[in-house]
């Protein structure tokens, strides 16, 4: 039940395989039971999200003190509080693997079904999308590419700040095109997993596959592509991809934090493509809009909440809708784990506990000891000069968290670990950054390492 929350700060497929079928049944005295499907989930919520989950139950309600964990399926009140969260579950999902829990059949379970030939999410449609001001251009373009994919606008680019429904849209137009010609070929895919594929397909020589792959699309939806301007070696790949679709009037779309004039290592030839086509942007939702998203959560997860308190979220909110959304779920469990109608002033705690929970000051120390502890090893180990195989891996992933938080120098980082040269600070940083794009385990083991690193006090 308390899911929702942790689940905003712990990444999709940990998400998933830890917390699916897992559910808080009541609380007593202070002690939350969570029941768990299996012994191994047990040990694991146990040992490494034992504090994670705490946290998160403290934040919605303070009375918590401990946590029990019982083997069994969540029933009655714990599924309907588990399909809560997943609409946020869903909007994690970014692998294409397909997951169904349970056989719920409420329209939430839906959500968790995302088809790993087209990677949409069946969740983000335009039912659910609420047109403003705001969104109005490029919900407009959006159906313009409806009626008319791969022609009059092509490629459609929007752009907008994080969470205001970049994904959302441009999912919901594969989607619809789909629902309207199920042979219809659409593949959408994050900038970030694409790079992924490619350096893997480099890796195994596959490149031929991945470029036949791409190529025999009708709708490439490519989310996020200012991660792609980072790599001039990215971006040609694309660039040859998208001719190939361009020419052959598929239709491509994009989307990106930034207009693509902003985006300053973005090749002018790809540039000038998507100039070349439609650019829309997204801005922020007004009051009037905030408050009729808010609405439209409540509807689809059949949930009342007073009106007054709809009003203080979407007054208090205003810069992003995903954090709207991830108040409201804060808000609805609580109120779930209290059993009492949530208030304003309820509301008002739970959202300042949230945002005040501040990004605590990293240091050396606290990357050390997370580490280290995260690894099962002693700080000693993870800073001597030995090269036990157990022990590189934690050590370049220290090395490479002092980087990425520190911004230390290599210099540094290297007399630090055992008065290291500054090259082996380098190569480690390197090797640690490359690795996470292909490596998803990495990816959840550096997520976790982070959430430590900042939760420590
Ligand atoms: P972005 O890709 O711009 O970061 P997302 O598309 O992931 O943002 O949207 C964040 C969350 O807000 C999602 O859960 C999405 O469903 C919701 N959302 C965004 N825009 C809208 C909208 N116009 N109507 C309803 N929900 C929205
Ligand atoms: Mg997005």
């Amino acid at each position: 039940m308390c899911l929702s929350k942790i689940e905003l700060d712990i990444s999709r497929p940990s998400f998933l395989t830890w917390f699916q079928e897992t559910g808080i049944t009541h609380v007593d005295e202070g002690v939350a039971t969570v029941c768990v499907p299996n012994a191994f989930v047990k040990e694991w919520l146990q040992n490494k999200f034992h504090k994670t989950i705490l946290h998160a139950l403290r934040a919605v309600s303070a009375d918590i003190k401990d946590i029990q964990y019982v083997i069994s399926r969540p029933e009655g009140g714990g599924v309907k509080s588990l399909a809560l969260m997943h609409g946020e579950l869903a909007r994690r999902r970014r692998s294409p693997a397909s997951v169904s829990v349970g056989d719920d059949d409420s329209g939430s379970m839906k959500d968790l079904t995302v088809d790993p030939l087209t990677n949409l999410n069946p969740r983000y449609t335009f039912d659910t999308f609420v047109v403003g001001s705001f969104n109005e251009l490029a919900h407009a373009a959006a159906q313009s590419v409806i009626k008319n994919p791969g022609t009059s606008y092509n490629p459609l680019f929007i752009y907008g700040d994080v969470g205001l429904g970049k994904t959302h849209l441009i999912q919901a137009i594969g989607n619809d095109l789909l629902d309207k010609n199920s042979s219809y070929k659409v593949r959408y895919i994050p900038a970030e997993k694409y790079m992924g594929e490619i350096v893997e397909a480099l890796k195994n020589q596959s490149m031929q596959q991945l470029k036949h792959k791409y190529r025999d699309i009708d709708l490439l939806i490519l989310d996020d592509i200012q991660f792609i301007a980072r790599t001039e070696k990215m971006q040609e790949e694309f660039f040859h991809t998208f001719n190939a679709l361009y020419e052959r009037n598929k239709q491509i779309i994009i989307s990106s934090d930034r207009p693509p004039h902003a985006i300053s290592t973005l090749e002018q030839r790809l540039r000038s493509r998507f100039e070349g086509g439609m650019i829309a942007d997204v801005g922020l939702p007004d009051f009037e809009t905030r408050l009729l998203i808010l609405k439209t959560k409540t509807e689809t997860k059949r949930v009342t909440v007073p009106e007054e308190v709809l009003r203080h979220l979407a007054e208090k909110i205003t810069k992003n809708i995903r954090d709207l959304e991830g108040a409201l779920n804060r808000i609805i469990v609580a109120s779930k784990l209290s059993s009492a109608p949530m208030s304003v002033e309820g509301a008002r705690k739970i959202i300042s506990s949230h945002a005040a929970a501040p990004k605590k000051f990293v240091s050396a120390k606290k990357i050390i000891k997370a580490v280290s502890e995260f690894y099962d090893i002693t700080e000693g180990e993870l800073l001597r000069r030995s090269r036990k195989q157990d022990v590189v891996k934690p050590r370049q992933i220290a090395m490479y968290l002092m980087r990425e938080e520190m911004k230390s120098s290599f210099p540094s980082i290297g007399e630090k670990f055992g008065g290291r040269d500054h090259t082996t600070a380098i190569h480690s940083c390197e090797k640690v950054g490359k690795e996470l794009l292909i490596n998803q385990e990495l990816h959840e083991e550096i997520r976790l390492i982070r959430e430590k690193i900042f939760q420590e006090t």
